[in-house]
């Protein structure tokens, strides 16, 4: 059984506790697109003690023993803040090794240039910057689809290593001095070169054969995606958006697993709106409501701290995640931090010029003109937190999950009502129609 997990948003939906609570339920889990932009915090109890991970760039797969975890095809790779994260997580007592993370040969490489170049960039565009993680993934996406990247398979070949780093360097540099940013030392940059070859070369293999064999005989396969559907370089609110393809079709192309390999595709959604950056986001809420909303949800920036812009649940914006990925069901989170509140509005359409429409426009500007149409709901005024039950959810609650599931066009699978991995009502029946057994 093949299941891959994507953000219905903009990101920062809760993916990771979906993820963590699967993952021990797949023998591989793979990350398909992204760089270390991505991240999400994993607590998990070992020995009775609570531990606590932070993770960029290696599946959340790897805290469970005797799974294998692969950085897909399509993921940009960072090898200092790769190994940076193997030895933090060999630090806190996880295995990992070559038999359990597996880096593909065709992921390209984040080399220091391009962090030089997302900086240089983003200070060009002045007031229209687009407000990346300057951790250089932009730029190493760019690199690859002009054809002049360099992959995680030339770090297993030190013979031409130098000549290949010592070429794209100085390209890099030429461009660094148009821009005005800080060139790179070649001979620092091929010392490192060699350092990562020695270390990260035993994880380095053709992954698309690996998971085309491993799931055709059987192993089960957990596809974890990074960022969300409204980031994505296609999909998303162009160009306020993210470098990869963050939606179902980066699943299939950042891994050479076929569609018809996925069994099952659940999106990942919360019971309001967030956003980190600019761009476009209707329902947005400027005031009070909103600022307590970013409080009750600990809305700010796992690595930033930076607070995110929050909002009503917006149902147009769920339709169109439900209808690009395809997906089977949803996951629900953070319902419990709207516990309180007197009333609730969700967003079924936009008005914008004057003319209403259910559809996401193509053009950020138009959205950013879209004034929400709301439908207002009476809040329930009562604790929903760690409820695991359907039953035990408050009427009103229930009413309000209901509606959302009727306007987004899918059912939940997980609905959340806490961090914690048990403060989840799941829907086994419906996991168990998908061919997936929660229980085993
Ligand atoms: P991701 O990037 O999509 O994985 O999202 P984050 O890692 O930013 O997750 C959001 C945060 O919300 C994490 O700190 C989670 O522990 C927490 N969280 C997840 N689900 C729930 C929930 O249902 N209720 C509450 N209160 N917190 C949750």
């Amino acid at each position: 059984m093949n299941l891959a997990i994507i953000g219905a948003q903009w990101g920062d939906e809760g993916k990771g506790k979906i993820v963590d609570l699967l993952a021990p339920h797949f023998d591989i889990v793979t990350r398909y697109q992204g760089g270390h932009n991505a991240g999400h915090t994993v607590i998990i109890r070992r020995d009775g003690i609570e531990q606590k991970f932070v993770l960029h760039l290696i599946p959340s797969g790897i805290t469970h023993p005797g799974k294998t975890c692969v950085i897909g095809n399509g993921v940009v790779v960072d090898p200092r803040a790769l190994l940076i994260e193997m030895e933090d997580l060999r630090g806190q007592g996880i295995e990992v090794n070559p038999k359990n993370l597996l880096v593909s040969n065709r992921a390209h490489l984040i080399l220091p240039y391009h962090v030089a170049l997302d900086r240089a960039i983003e200070a060009s565009r002045g007031g229209n910057a687009v407000g990346t993680t300057m951790r250089g993934i932009g730029p190493a996406y760019e690199d690859k689809m002009a054809r002049r990247g360099l992959r995680a398979g030339d770090l297993t070949d030190p013979s031409t290593l130098a000549e290949k780093l010592t070429h794209t360097a100085r390209q890099a540099n030429r461009l660094l001095s148009v821009l005005g940013g800080e060139p790179i030392d070649e001979k620092v940059l091929i010392d490192d070169g060699m350092r990562w070859c020695d270390l990260l070369s035993p994880h380095i293999c053709d992954t698309t054969y690996y998971l085309n064999r491993s799931t055709r005989d059987g192993s089960s396969l957990l596809l974890e995606g990074a960022q969300a559907t409204m980031l994505d370089i296609d999909h998303g609110t162009y160009p306020f958006v993210t470098s990869s393809n963050s939606s179902i079709g980066g699943a299939c192309t950042g891994t050479g697993i076929p569609p018809s390999l996925i069994n099952m595709v659940i999106g990942v959604i919360k019971a309001y709106t967030t956003r980190v950056g600019g761009g476009p986001f209707p329902t947005e809420l400027n005031d009070a409501l909103g600022e307590t909303i970013r409080t009750r949800g600990g809305e700010y920036g796992a690595s930033t701290g930076r607070p995110r812009r929050t909002g009503w649940f917006d149902a147009v914006v769920a339709r169109y995640a439900v209808m690009v990925n395809g997906l089977h069901a949803l996951a629900l989170t953070k319902l419990d931090v709207l516990d309180d509140l007197d009333e609730i509005r969700i967003c079924t359409g936009y008005r914008i010029n004057g003319r209403e429409t259910d559809q996401v426009p193509y053009d950020a500007n138009l959205m950013s003109a879209a004034e929400p149409v709301y439908e207002t709901m009476p809040g329930w005024r009562e604790k929903t937190v760690g409820i695991n039950r359907l039953d035990d959810l408050p009427a009103k609650a229930r009413e309000y999950v209901d509606r959302l599931s009727e306007l987004s066009g899918a059912p939940f699978a997980f609905i959340s009502t806490g961090a914690e991995r048990n403060e989840t009502i799941i829907s086994s029946e419906m996991l168990s129609r998908h061919g997936l057994d929660l229980s085993i």
